[in-house]
């Protein structure tokens, strides 16, 4: 019988009996692994409950007691990286090196979070008006909820999770239905460093289980990441329930390469970053704008990064690159590629119908390089999420800027160049949250937030570090006046 991913619920691991299941498939074998239940509206409520309750006594404990949970989980993580990196690879595609990465970067988010006794501090004044003084808490909300997309199953959870409980609120998992196993894992670290019960669950499921946390009234706070559409549903669902919502959306992230570029490293970092992760990333260069004569140089050299990536089962030696994440996303950029080429595109490096020696039934689709992108195509507009690098070009960094700036997303806009004042212009006006120079994956550290703009992002805090710690909790002004003759004399 295969093994099946059960929820975390007031401590206890829960079988919510749902009458769907739905097959964990490891991509670059197209064989199922385990199943996942859809866990229906009445055990999320049961969980929500629980959370409530659990929060009523968490926010009572002392931040520099709640850190000590995080220390915990943090060492269990380190013990556990390799197992956990191992899963992760198995479920979601991507290389070992990918996921440990991955996992790194999840960890950080920990560690940031211990330092909330400092993070959560507030502020206050003396004699605001004679013998009165004023002062700001910050307080938690309750349950707070986050739901999380495929592509990142270790790290994304915890841009939410550690910021949330260690601000003292009560915190529900909604992982993606695609990846659970990896959550599964972690909620066994969460289970082994203690946490009370209640403070940190797990609800396994997609949309009916999502719709139910929404609409709970005790749920008070909803993170989400994952595609624009869904993102923009989820921020309306919420904030018309009364809730506070972050919507983390979808991208499409264009990189100028300017003629005074080192080229060698903008195109070992450029490859990394359109091909890395099978191009599902929500950082993924997608669209390369060359200015001048950094055309034909950066061309031919990305072509043949495109074409040498060794693509595989990210856990044998030497893959670069693993499958995309189901047969139906597959299809989906397949198809991309088709229409973009009936549009009269040319397909420079094909990465369609290709095999992978071994992984006969794996969801292999190899890097993509579009030559001549126009600005007002299809292509040029739509997230493709698979390893699909598009070129364009520009005259001058003003026009590659306007190229940059004609898109409806804002995750992020990188550019590589050797002249500082071309940075400085670009970094002063491309329109992104998110902006590298000379890097290709611009991703915030947990101590900075993940800065998305326009449909890349619904809210206004985002997730991590001070911002995560703003989101998870509520400002209460103190007004407090104590005259000397109200004090008993002793
Ligand atoms: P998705 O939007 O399909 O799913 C994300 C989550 O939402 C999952 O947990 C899923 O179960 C749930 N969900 C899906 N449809 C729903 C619906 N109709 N109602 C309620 N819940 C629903 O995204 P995905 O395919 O898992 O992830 C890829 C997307 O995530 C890409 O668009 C990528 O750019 C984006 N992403 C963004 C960031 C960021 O920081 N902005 C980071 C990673 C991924």
């Amino acid at each position: 019988m295969a093994t099946k991913i059960l929820d975390f619920i007031d401590g206890q691991w829960t079988d919510a009996k749902a009458s769907d299941l739905l097959d964990v498939v490891n991509p670059a074998k197209g064989a199922a692994m385990a199943e996942v239940v859809m866990t229906p509206q009445a055990v999320v409520a049961q969980a929500v409950e629980a959370g409530h309750a659990a929060y009523r006594e968490w926010r009572q404990v002392p931040v520099t007691d709640r850190v000590q949970y995080l220390f915990r989980l943090k060492m269990l993580m380190e013990e556990h990286l390799d197992e956990i990196a191992r899963i992760i690879t198995n479920e979601c595609g991507k290389t070992y090196g990918e996921s440990a990465a991955e996992m790194r970067r999840g960890i950080e988010n920990i560690e940031t979070a211990i330092g909330a006794p400092i993070l959560m501090q507030g502020y206050n004044n003396e004699d605001i008006a004679r013998g009165i003084d004023e002062h700001m808490f910050r307080q938690p909300l309750g349950v707070t909820a986050a739901i999380t997309p495929f592509n990142f199953p270790g790290m994304i959870p915890l841009w939410f999770l550690p910021y949330a409980v260690v601000t003292g609120n009560a915190f529900i998992l909604k992982p993606s239905e695609k990846v659970p196993m990896t959550s599964a894992k972690l909620f066994e670290l969460i289970e082994q460093a203690g946490f009370p019960k209640g403070v940190i669950q797990l609800v396994n499921g997609s949309k009916e289980t999502v719709d139910a946390l929404l609409d709970h009234p005790l749920v008070r706070a909803v993170s989400f990441v994952g595609s624009t559409p869904v993102a923009r549903y989820i921020y309306s669902r919420a904030t018309a329930n009364g809730k506070r919502a972050q919507c983390q959306g979808g991208a499409k992230n264009p990189v100028i390469i300017m003629p005074d570029a080192d080229m060698d490293t903008a195109t070992k970092i450029m490859a990394d970053s359109a091909f890395g992760c099978a191009g599902q990333r929500c950082l993924a260069a997608s669209v390369a704008i060359t200015v001048g004569s950094a055309r034909n140089i950066f061309t031919e050299q990305i072509a043949d990064a495109a074409v040498s990536r060794k693509v595989g089962y990210g856990l044998d030696d030497g893959v670069q690159m693993g499958p995309v994440i189901t047969p139906e996303s597959k299809t989906r950029i397949e198809g991309i590629i088709a229409n973009s080429q009936q549009q009269g595109i040319n397909v420079l490096v094909d990465g369609r119908n290709q095999l992978v020696s071994g992984y006969d039934d794996g969801y292999w689709v190899f890097p993509t390089i579009l030559e001549g992108v126009p600005p007002q195509s299809d292509v040029a507009k739509t997230e493709i999420f698979g390893p699909v690098l598009s070129l364009m070009y520009a005259e001058t960094i003003d026009d590659a800027i306007e190229l940059v700036n004609d898109r409806s997303y804002g995750n992020m806009a990188c550019i590589f160049t050797s002249s500082g004042s071309a940075a400085r212009k670009f970094r002063n006006e491309a329109d992104a949250g998110n902006v590298g120079v000379n890097i290709g994956v611009a991703a915030p550290m947990a101590f900075y937030p993940f800065s998305g703009w326009n449909e890349s992002f619904f809210g206004d805090l985002h997730g991590q570090g001070r911002h995560g710690v703003e989101f998870y909790t509520q400002t209460k002004v103190v007004i407090e006046r104590w005259p000397k003759e109200w004090s008993r004399q002793f």
